[in-house]
């Protein structure tokens, strides 16, 4: 069982109803898609069991990121599958206890990743740049909102513009281990990666120029060329949405929104109204917090290390 992360939005326990503190790009985009996948998620924090996919995501992650700190002659395939392999030995007891029946599911789910691996050097050459930032952690202050997340990667090229000259152009990468989407539905799978320049403009000065999403199942890139402008566009909204999550927790109104991403949420089938019955809802919602404390409870009696 894992209890989702409580710094991705934190609310003020004062006086009042509670305010919003922090968000993360990633629970703007619950919100979005969702508010009341969102309440679930974030104010609720229903437990969710952990998938092999967040087990890939989460490795591959982390071996990318170990590989880009080797020299560059180093970022071989066969290097990132050790990578991949030291990562995996270093999650598997901590973050994933028990996601597989037997080995022989392990193993096969362990090919799967490095054959998504393997795919991924004929996306992009590792040996070709240096990042500028990996695992960037960004804590910036916008107005009255305060946003945080962690960017997967940062790099500055230099290419030729369509006059002849050559130019640097900064780009930001998000890595992705699911399947992209239809290139019809990929302006919004930019949205948290558009957040990210933002909070760079806002925290460091620069305008990022370019937008990557890395679909290492395909493997498919998506790019999409930002300005000023578009980030103006994005404060607006991330300003609006932040003011619309304040006012669910004021009047404690949070609104289902089916859409056919419904067919991936988490709780479509135990707590969300649109499809279940309310005397359904309400068993499995107190289960769930009495799995919580449970889990909290176990936790204060663990000693101290
Ligand atoms: S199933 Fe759909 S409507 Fe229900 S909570 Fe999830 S995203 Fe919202």
């Amino acid at each position: 069982m894992t209890l989702n992360p409580p710094n991705h939005t934190v609310v003020e326990s004062s006086v009042g109803p509670p305010r919003l503190a922090s968000l993360s790009p990633s629970r703007a985009s619950d919100f979005k898609q969702c508010p009341y996948m969102y309440k679930l998620r974030s104010v609720d924090r229903i437990p969710t069991e952990p998938t092999v996919y967040q087990a890939r995501g989460t490795t591959a992650h982390l071996a990318l990121e170990r590989l880009f700190q080797l020299a560059r002659d180093e970022r071989t395939p066969e290097r990132l599958y050790d990578l991949f392999r030291e990562a995996w030995t270093e999650l598997r007891t901590t973050e994933y206890p028990g996601l597989f029946d037997d080995v022989d599911e392990e193993r096969k789910w362990g090919l799967e990743s490095l054959k998504l691996l393997a795919d991924y050097f004929t996306v992009e050459d590792p040996t070709s740049f240096d990042p500028d930032g990996l695992e960037q952690d960004l804590s910036v202050a916008i107005g009255e909102m305060t946003i945080r997340g962690i960017l997967d990667r940062r790099e500055t090229l230099r290419e030729t513009g369509p006059d002849g000259s050559e130019r640097e152009v900064i780009v930001i990468t998000d890595y992705k281990t699911g399947k992209a989407p239809p290139e019809r539905y990929a302006t919004k799978a930019f949205f948290a990666l558009k957040i990210y320049a933002l909070l760079l403009r806002v925290e460091e000065g620069i305008t990022v120029d370019r937008l990557r999403l890395l679909y290492l199942n395909g493997p498919t890139e998506y790019q999409l060329d930002v300005n000023d402008a578009q980030l103006d566009a994005m404060e607006a909204q991330l300003t609006a949405l932040w003011s619309a999550i304040n006012t669910a927790f004021e009047t404690q109104q949070w609104r289902t929104k089916r859409s056919v991403l419904c067919d991936w949420c988490d709780f479509k089938d135990t707590l969300c109204p649109e499809f279940v019955d309310a005397d359904t809802i309400a068993k499995n919602h107190a289960d769930a917090m009495e799995r919580i404390r449970s889990a909290q409870d176990e936790q204060t009696e663990m000693p101290a290390s």
